[in-house]
């Protein structure tokens, strides 16, 4: 019985990998145990808006500053181009304020970029898998300190072969940058357990005792961000937005301990997240003119469930999606439209 539910569950997960994204490209973290120091999208999120076109990040394994952490592909591909003549820091403009930067081609026109590189590992020209070293961290050109600047880019005709800018006035998308957390591999897990504590770090990092941030409840159910061995890195709300999510704000990321990957019987589940536009509302049923439950926030995360045996059940299409609220909403289940969303892998 639990393997033929299990079956089921990745059928669905493969349906809805190639029905909720708009696109099946894959790609993995590139640095191990990924902590987030800028994410994707607006910073300045009011007018004059400000985005910013890729993920900052360093090691939760590494202590700051570290030249040690490795960088590894995000997916297989070929090196198109390698800038290494950049000093460890102190000249701002070099490599275009990129400093030591690698861009690799994948399938399908889509090039990932990794930027402020210490030390490259490969050449131009070279085939990589996903997951090989292509370098170091490091804090090469325009950079406050060590880090990873990753960029997922979508080549189209008009922006071939342009990395285009970090920051910018622009909605990155419209310079070929995507979100690289869409790429990424993203599992729906539920807490089945008791609660469970979310923690600052995983403790299978070796920190003695990890902070605990908040808890998730039994039965609340959450998009994994990456997973390793059985920790999930999840996002958590943000701190400025109301407490709409089950989790308390505090940190941006935290760590669970390994649940079980789920999908609600009798209906689709749809990992998605609001597109980056401002704060989308959630109804108390299926219809514009109904009063407003809560809001999601720009970049949260949320599952959404479309009605069993729906011909075109898909994500992020402009279709009504049920979703599940946290007590404090005042509501057990509220509505979104789809149009406002985009489906995460
Ligand atoms: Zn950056």
């Amino acid at each position: 019985m639990k393997t033929a539910r299990a079956i089921a569950l990745l059928a669905c997960a493969a349906a809805l990998l190639s029905s909720c994204s708009r696109s099946r490209f894959a790609c993995s973290w590139p640095v191990e145990a990924p902590r987030i120091t800028q994410d994707y999208g607006c910073y300045a999120c009011t007018f004059p808006e400000k985005y910013h076109s890729g993920i900052d990040m360093t090691s939760a394994l590494e202590p700051a500053g570290s030249l040690s952490a490795r960088v590894f592909a995000a997916a297989d591909g070929i090196v198109v181009l390698a800038h290494g003549t950049c000093p460890a820091e102190g000249e701002p403009l070099c490599g275009g304020g990129l400093g030591n930067h690698l861009l690799i081609g994948h399938d399908n026109g889509y090039a990932s970029l990794y930027a402020h590189l210490d030390r490259l590992r490969v050449r131009p020209g070279e085939r990589v898998a996903r997951g090989g070293v292509i370098g170091t961290m490091g804090s090469s050109g325009n950079a406050s300190g060590v880090h990873l600047h990753f960029d997922l880019i979508s080549f189209t005709p008009a922006n071939a072969g342009g990395i285009g800018p970090r920051y910018t006035d622009n909605y990155p998308e419209e310079n070929g940058h995507l979100d690289p957390k869409e790429c990424v591999r993203h599992m729906v897990v539920e807490i089945s357990g008791e609660t469970v504590p979310v923690l600052e770090r995983p403790a299978s990092y070796h920190i003695p005792s990890p902070d605990i941030i908040t808890t998730v409840a039994k039965g609340e159910r959450f998009v994994a961000l990456a997973e390793s061995s059985s920790w999930h890195y999840l996002s958590l709300p943000s701190a400025s937005g109301p407490a709409v999510p089950p989790w308390s704000p505090g940190a941006v990321y935290g760590w669970v301990q390994g649940e079980r990957e789920v999908a609600a019987e009798g209906s689709v589940l749809c990992a998605a997240r609001n597109r980056g536009r401002g704060s989308i509302p959630v109804y108390a049923g299926q219809g514009a003119t109904l009063s407003a439950l809560t809001r999601i926030w720009e970049g949260q995360h949320y599952l959404f469930r479309t009605e069993t045996g729906a011909p075109d059940a898909r994500c992020g299409d402009n279709q009504w999606y049920r979703i599940d609220l946290p007590a404090s909403a005042g509501a057990r289940e509220g509505w979104v439209n789809g149009e406002q969303l985009r489906a995460v892998k």
